[in-house]
């Protein structure tokens, strides 16, 4: 297993966790061999954002004393009135289901502000008591650290910008990352994606993944195979399906990315997923994929590492990350990326402008040049 950090939260989170939406009312025993699965996988991280009693049950069970091996996403929101699964932001209503989780779990690590997607969602949220409660359940220790849910760039932006938050989910795969901002992501579950409306990754998102990067909120990922159709013959917007390797690595390489929280339902899938440690960086290369569709990400960096290896071992996707951030606001580029650029093995000015990146990048990307500007932005 690896681990990463989430963010500002400082905690060391594995890059493969598990999302726990599809063991509800499962059977205890397959949830608790899908539990076991991932806890022998070294999964120190799940998400918990069902609401149902039962399934928060069986979980807190299938743990058992092993509680304090994983850190816990829970969704304060997240209700099943006339047992059905739905969002609620009226106060006692939220208190009552939240309460239930901690009853549970004893604390929660991260505590999420469930689904703020709309700018209904956003005003219901930040607008009203609702915030304040979670404020209150982090001064109580009930939880550690505050994060949010979205599947909307322009409002996890929003919510980002309060300060409130110090890590968040988000949903992250090649299509999602394509569509324009403007197209709601549940709109195309039923209908497809449409490949028509890819057109390189959407500025919106891009901004959001800097945004991150700037501020340090670590990302944790829901939707990686896109609900499964980004790997599905009959529902790809690609010209071929991708594969699991290829769908964690696209995520896994976006920017401020900690985890992909993927739903799997039993110890199989469990392993199957597990399986991209196992995968060959030819295995994980994602840029074929992305190219099949109608996209334009002709000199934009997609951090991909195609262009490696470097002879003098510059990490290429990592060095050009930095520099798009750098490039927000080039008069006021953030302490935090200069000193991570410095603690980097190898920089930019030990480029011998060989070529051989530019040879190998798919997508045209002008490495020297970007390695020149590099070294002007983040070394004075
Ligand atoms: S420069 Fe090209 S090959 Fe290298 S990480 Fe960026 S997009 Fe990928
Ligand atoms: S041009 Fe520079 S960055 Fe690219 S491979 Fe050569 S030395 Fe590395």
């Amino acid at each position: 297993m690896e681990y990463r950090q989430l963010g500002k939260t400082g905690k060391k989170v594995s890059v493969i966790g598990l999302g726990c939406e599809h063991l509800d009312k499962k059977p205890y025993p397959q949830i608790k061999e899908t539990i076991d699965a991932a806890l022998e996988h070294e999964v120190n991280i799940i998400d918990v954002f069902m609401p149902g009693e039962e399934i928060r049950e069986n979980i807190a069970k299938a743990l058992g004393n092993r509680r304090d091996k994983v850190m816990i996403q829970g969704h304060i929101g997240a209700s099943d009135v006339n047992q059905q699964y739905d969002i609620s932001r009226d106060l006692p209503t939220v208190k009552k289901y939240y309460e239930n989780l901690l009853r549970l779990f004893g604390y929660i690590d991260f505590g999420m502000l469930f689904f703020i997607d709309t700018e209904e969602n956003y005003r219901d949220v930040f607008e009203t008591g609702f915030a304040g409660y979670a404020e209150h359940l982090k001064k109580q220790g009930d939880i550690k650290h505050i994060g949010f849910s979205s599947h909307n760039p322009e409002m996890a932006i929003r919510a980002i910008n309060t300060g409130l938050p110090e890590m968040f989910m988000f949903s992250v795969n090649p299509a999602f990352d394509m569509l324009p901002s403007a197209e709601y992501v549940f709109d195309h579950f039923e209908t497809g994606f449409g490949t028509e409306l890819f057109k390189g990754i959407d500025p919106k998102r891009a901004e959001l993944y800097k945004l991150c990067e700037q501020k340090q909120i670590g990302m944790t990922v829901m939707k990686t195979f896109g609900a499964g159709k980004l790997i599905s013959q009959e529902h790809t917007p690609f010209g071929k399906p991708m594969t699991i390797p290829q769908c964690i690595h696209y995520a896994l390489s976006r920017p401020s990315v900690a985890c992909i929280l993927p739903g799997c339902q039993t110890a199989a899938e469990v392993q199957e997923v597990h399986s991209y440690f196992e995968s060959t960086e030819n295995e994980r290369d994602f840029t074929e994929i992305l190219n099949t569709g109608k996209n334009d990400f002709k000199g934009s960096c997609v951090y991909c590492s195609h262009c490696q290896p470097c002879p003098v071992e510059i990490d290429i996707a990592a060095v050009t990350k930095l520099l798009d951030i750098a490039r927000l606001d080039k008069s006021d580029i953030p302490p935090s990326i200069k000193s991570h650029y410095m603690n980097l093995k190898h920089k930019s000015d030990e480029c011998t402008k060989c070529g051989h990146c530019e040879e190998r990048c798919p997508f045209d990307v002008p490495v020297i040049k970007n390695m020149e500007e590099v070294a002007m932005l983040l070394t004075n």
